[in-house]
């Protein structure tokens, strides 16, 4: 799982570097596709359900599962990233908010406390923990400074499978949930907007977007519970 962490961590750095105003979310797409291939490793996005990409790109008030396209990103827009790839059968799944080129402070607050929200959590991601605190944890963050975290869509454990049972809820769910083990590996991935909660699908059968209106972020990182405390299995 460390080997397909690194292939997501390349491809979130390489259309990192890529994105800027002017640029299509299929050229994107295609950066993805080439870091993939070059590191010999297979796309869990493609196909899954149909889905046609190797990342999801959902721009400003899209939460995610955004179908890569011919939109251009433009100045002022924040554009979130959902990437994933499979090494010897192990899964990989990250994604990060950017801001393109100049965005508005509330814009960028948002992607400032979105990660945050992640970092938080992770910190708490221990052996003898339980589950919900990691939900806790962003709805904590995000709430405090006045944001909203979506309820309808949640991390995941990851494995052989990219998306495993149980569920992480990305705010209190009523209960502490089971305790955090070593060698459990949980994708932890808080979608913060601005405004409400709420969520609508779009026809195509993937965009999510605020039900609002309003901005919003994602960000997620693949965490292995170690001996030794919470292990990003996706950064570089
Ligand atoms: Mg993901
Ligand atoms: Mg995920």
């Amino acid at each position: 799982m460390r080997k397909a962490g690194q292939v997501v961590a390349e491809i979130m750095a390489k259309t990192r570097e890529f994105v800027k105003p002017g640029v299509t979310t299929l050229q994107i797409d295609k950066i993805a596709r080439e870091v993939i291939e070059r590191r010999g490793a297979r796309s869990n996005f493609l196909n899954y359900y149909g889905f046609p990409a190797v990342i999801c790109t959902s721009p400003n008030n899209m939460i995610v599962h955004g179908i890569p396209s011919d939109y251009k990103v433009k100045e002022g827009d924040i554009l979130s990233i959902d990437c994933g790839a499979i090494i010897e059968g192990y899964h990989g799944d990250a994604a990060y908010t950017m801001a393109v080129g100049e965005v508005s402070a509330l814009a960028s607050r948002l992607i400032d406390v979105t990660e945050k929200s992640l970092h938080s959590a992770i910190a708490v991601m221990e052996a003898g923990n339980r589950l919900h605190d990691i939900g806790r944890e962003v709805q904590r963050v995000a709430e405090a400074a006045g944001f909203s975290v979506v309820r309808k869509y949640v991390g995941h454990a990851i494995g052989t499978a990219m998306h495993e049972e149980p569920q992480v809820p990305n705010y209190w769910p009523g209960s502490p949930g089971p305790k955090l083990k070593v060698g459990n590996v949980f994708a932890v991935e808080p979608m913060v907007n601005v405004g409400d909660p709420d969520t609508i699908e779009l026809d195509d059968g993937w965009s999510v977007v605020t039900a609002d209106g309003s901005l919003s972020a994602h960000f997620e990182h693949t965490i292995a519970i170690t001996e030794n405390g919470p292990e990003i299995l996706t950064l570089p």
